[in-house]
C-alpha cells in the first residue's frame, strides 16, 4: 500500500514526493503521461549532445531563499543573468524597454531623466487600467505599444491586449536606466547538470517508485494507495463536468546549427511579422561549449499541451467551479500549475508545494493528537 499516489512528476509533483519520503518516511508513487520526469522543465542531451529543453526555455529565478536553499541540496549552480532582445524595425534591442532600448531605437542619445520625460510626453494616462493594452499604453504611449507588445500579444494569446487582463503585461517592467538583465530576482541560476539531473536527485529515495508513460487512470483503481496528490489538469480530473478551462499551447521547432552561436543573447523575441514568438539558444543557459549550437523557435497556438491558462474573466468563473469540486474531494490534494491552473513560476510551485507538505504534516500530527486524546479518555 502506498500512502500517497502522486500524479505528474513536474516540480510540484517531485518536491511533495521527496519531502513525504525524506522527511515523513512515506511511500510514494508518483506516475506521470510523459516518458520522463522533471514535468516542462525537462531537458535532455539531443542527437548532436548539445544541452537542450524540450519544452522551451527554461530560466530559473527567484527572491525566495527558502526555495533556492531547499533546490541547492539537489545541484550545483551555474550564475546566470537572463537577457532579452526584441527584433523591432529591422534592429535587435533589449526588452525590458531601457535607455538603450529607446536611444538604438529612435538613433537618440538620451540620458535617464531625458527618458523619464520622454515617456511622460509619449504616455496616454488612464484613470482605470483594466486591460493590458492600458498598462503598456500608460506607460509608454501608443506607438512603443505597438512596435513591442500589440502584435506579440495577438500572436501568443490569439486576443487583442485590449481584450485581455492587466495581469499579463504586469509581468513586463520598463527602465529608464541601461539595467539589460530581463529579471531582477535576488537569485539567478541555472542548475549545473541541468533540470533532469536535479530531478533525479530529488526523486532517488527508496520510498519513491517512479512510474512513467501511464495516465493515473489506468492505475487509479488498481494501485492501493491511503491518499492522492494530483498536479495534472484539474477539469480533466473531474472529466470536464463544466466544459475545457482554456488555455494556449506553444508548438516548439528545435533546429541544430552547424554553427557555434547564432544570436547575440539567449532569446530574440520577434513581436511582429514571424509567426514565431521567440527563438531561444540553450547554450547561453546552459555554458555548454559546444561547435555547433541548438536552437527552439516558438510558434503559439491554439491546441496541444496545456501551458498558459488564459486570464480572462469567464475563465476564473469557470474555474473557481472546478475548485469547489476539488475543495469538496477529500483526499485529494491539488497542487501545481495546472491543478489550480494559474501561471506559476517554478520556484512559486516549489513554494507552493513546500507550503503543501508543511500543511499535510500539522493535519497529519493533528490527527494523532485527537487519537492520542480519545486513547487517554478510554483509559
Ligand atoms: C514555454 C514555457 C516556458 C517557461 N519558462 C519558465 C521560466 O523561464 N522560468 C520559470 O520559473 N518557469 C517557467 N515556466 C513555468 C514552469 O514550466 C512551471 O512553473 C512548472 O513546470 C510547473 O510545475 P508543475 O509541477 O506545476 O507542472 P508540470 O511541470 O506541467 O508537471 C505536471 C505533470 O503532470 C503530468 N500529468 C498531467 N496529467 C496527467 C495524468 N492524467 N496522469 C499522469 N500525469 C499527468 C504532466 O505530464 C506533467 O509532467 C515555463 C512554462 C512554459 C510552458
Amino acid at each position: 500500500m502506498f500512502d500517497y499516489l502522486i500524479v505528474g512528476a513536474g516540480f510540484a509533483g517531485s518536491v511533495l514526493a521527496e519531502r513525504l519520503a525524506t522527511q515523513a518516511g512515506k511511500k510514494i508513487l508518483i506516475i506521470d503521461t510523459r516518458s520522463h520526469i522533471a514535468g516542462n522543465a525537462y531537458d535532455h542531451y539531443n542527437d548532436d549532445g548539445i544541452l537542450v529543453h524540450k519544452y522551451g526555455p527554461h530560466i530559473f529565478h527567484t527572491n525566495s531563499r527558502e526555495v533556492f536553499e531547499y533546490l541547492s541540496q539537489f545541484t550545483d549552480w551555474r550564475t546566470y543573468e537572463h537577457h532579452v532582445l526584441a527584433s523591432v524595425d529591422g534592429q535587435q534591442v533589449p526588452i525590458p524597454i531601457n535607455l538603450d532600448t529607446i536611444n538604438t531605437l529612435y538613433g537618440l542619445k538620451l540620458t535617464s531623466f531625458e527618458l523619464e520625460e520622454f515617456f511622460k510626453s509619449v504616455a496616454e494616462p488612464k484613470e482605470y487600467i483594466r486591460t493590458s493594452e492600458d498598462v503598456v499604453v500608460s506607460k509608454v504611449g501608443r506607438e512603443l505599444y505597438e512596435k513591442f507588445f500589440r502584435n506579440y500579444t495577438r500572436k501568443q494569446w490569439d486576443i487583442d491586449p485590449s481584450e485581455l487582463d492587466k495581469s499579463v503585461t504586469a509581468r513586463v517592467p520598463t527602465r529608464t536606466n541601461r539595467d539589460g538583465r530581463y529579471f531582477t530576482d535576488t537569485y539567478q541560476a541555472m542548475p549545473l547538470h541541468g533540470y533532469t539531473r536535479m530531478f533525479e536527485k530529488i526523486l532517488s529515495h527508496p520510498n519513491i517508485k517512479i512510474m512513467l508513460n501511464t495516465d493515473y487512470r489506468e492505475i487509479v483503481e488498481v494501485i492501493p494507495y491511503r491518499e492522492m496528490i494530483y498536479t495534472g489538469p484539474v477539469d480533466l480530473f473531474f472529466d470536464y463536468r463544466y466544459g475545457k478551462l482554456p488555455y494556449r499551447s506553444l508548438e516548439f521547432k528545435h533546429e541544430t546549427l552547424n554553427k557555434p552561436l547564432h544570436q547575440p543573447v539567449a532569446v530574440v523575441n520577434y513581436p511582429n511579422q514571424q509567426l514565431y514568438t521567440r527563438v531561444t539558444e540553450f547554450k547561453y543557459l546552459t555554458g555548454q561549449e559546444h561547435p555547433k549550437t541548438s536552437v527552439v523557435y516558438e510558434y503559439p497556438r491554439a491546441e496541444g499541451d496545456p501551458y498558459y491558462p488564459v486570464p480572462r474573466p469567464e475563465n476564473a468563473e469557470l474555474y473557481k467551479k472546478y475548485k469547489d469540486l476539488a475543495d469538496a474531494t477529500p483526499g485529494v490534494h491539488f497542487v501545481g500549475r495546472l491543478a489550480t491552473y494559474k501561471y506559476y513560476n517554478m520556484d512559486q510551485v516549489v513554494a507552493q508545494a513546500l507550503t503543501v507538505y508543511n500543511k499535510l504534516r500539522e493535519l497529519e500530527n493533528g490527527k494523532l493528537q485527537e487519537k492520542v486524546n480519545s486513547e487517554l479518555v478510554k483509559l
